[in-house]
């Protein structure tokens, strides 16, 4: 392929990515299933890495997540909320391992998570008491989502400790929820949520906090911001402190220390995934050691100590016949 070629062929796809990403983030309708808009992606990052000179400002490789709606108030991100980065076999998974531990010079355990289908929240709190809740946003600036934050029964108001900290996870509608409230919108004849990642997004920005309430959101705690301050060395250490001042946090994850271990926590959770009461995309392999994470730090868009394996997209009609025929 020429240069000329892949610059027709990246505006194409830097054009249809832009549509998808509105749709998916700001309107909260995708119309595409997640793993189109991943190929295309990948492809731009293939033409990207062979012609480094055809990078844009505006492409989406450049971007964390999507566009701030103008009807909350925007909150910016001290330490910037970032994406992930994603493979899609246990090669691609094993390769990245491989190179984190030789880039970092030692060998280490990861943390294995599962991906929570849902949307990033960031939750702060002062003096133990939680003062603001905001959603990821474009990554550096995002929306002041406290109030509707303030109805979901698992985000403590307050602490078990008087301390002030910033912690980050997921917002999500358990899939029983999701499935009640697209049958409760079809008999009023509202149009249905795509599904329950876009239902938890469209009910936690809503202006009236009401509406959320109603909606039958939770979350899970995943990263603590600044852990230093805390005296927590690794990734598994700071979800057990967080636990411990009361957040909820999923109970799922691994320390693994071997591939063959990762393997078969990636292997046990695909099989487990239908049975979970919510969605999961694919599994997060956090490096435990922060000193790597400071080590490696970030690209503009994602950590370097940390990579999302996702599940195939065959995987996701299975879920969403399990809902129907369990429900
Ligand atoms: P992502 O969803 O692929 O992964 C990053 C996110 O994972 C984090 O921001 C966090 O919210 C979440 N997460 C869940 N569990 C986690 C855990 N244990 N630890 C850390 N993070 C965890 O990235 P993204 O930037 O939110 O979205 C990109 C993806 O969204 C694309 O790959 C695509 O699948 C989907 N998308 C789809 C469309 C569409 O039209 N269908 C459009 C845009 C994006």
């Amino acid at each position: 392929m020429d240069k000329e070629e892949a610059k027709k062929e990246l505006e194409s796809l830097r054009e249809k990515l832009t549509k998808w990403s509105r749709e998916y983030y700001v309107l909260d309708a995708p119309t595409v299933e997640d793993h189109v808009y991943d190929e295309n992606y990948k492809r731009l990052l293939e033409l990207e890495a062979k012609f480094p000179e055809l990078v844009t400002k505006d492409s989406p490789s450049q971007r964390v997540g999507g566009r701030i709606l103008t009807n909350f108030t925007k909150v910016e991100h001290e330490i910037p909320m970032l994406s992930l980065g994603d493979v899609f076999s246990k090669e691609e998974l094993a390769d990245f391992v491989k190179r984190l531990n030789e880039n970092a010079g030692a060998d280490f355990g990861y943390n294995c998570e599962l991906k929570i289908d849902g949307l990033a929240i960031s939750l702060t709190y002062e003096d133990g008491i939680f003062v603001k809740g905001s959603t990821r946003g474009n990554g550096t600036i995002g929306e002041d989502i406290t109030e509707n934050l303030k109805t979901i029964n698992a985000v403590p108001l307050k602490l078990n400790e008087k301390i002030s900290v910033e912690v980050r996870g997921e917002c999500y509608m358990p899939k029983k929820s999701f499935v009640d409230l697209n049958k409760k919108r079809e008999a009023e004849g509202q149009p249905v949520f795509a599904n329950p990642r876009n239902a938890a997004a469209g009910s936690l920005r809503q202006l009236d906090s009401k509406i959320t309430a109603e909606r039958n959101l939770s979350i899970f705690i995943y990263y603590l911001m600044e852990p230093e301050k805390f005296g927590v060395k690794t990734q598994s250490e700071a979800l057990k402190k967080m636990a411990s001042w009361g957040f909820r946090v999923n109970g799922e994850s691994r320390v693994c220390s071997t591939m063959d271990e990762i393997d078969a926590y990636l292997d046990e959770y695909q099989a487990k995934r239908a049975g979970l009461e919510y969605d999961i995309d694919g599994i997060v392999l956090k490096a435990e050691p922060f000193t790597v994470h400071e080590l490696v730090g970030n690209t503009v868009k994602v950590p370097r100590w940390a990579i999302a394996y996702k599940f195939p997209p065959d995987e996701q009609e299975t879920i969403v016949r399990d809902i129907e025929w369990t429900v």
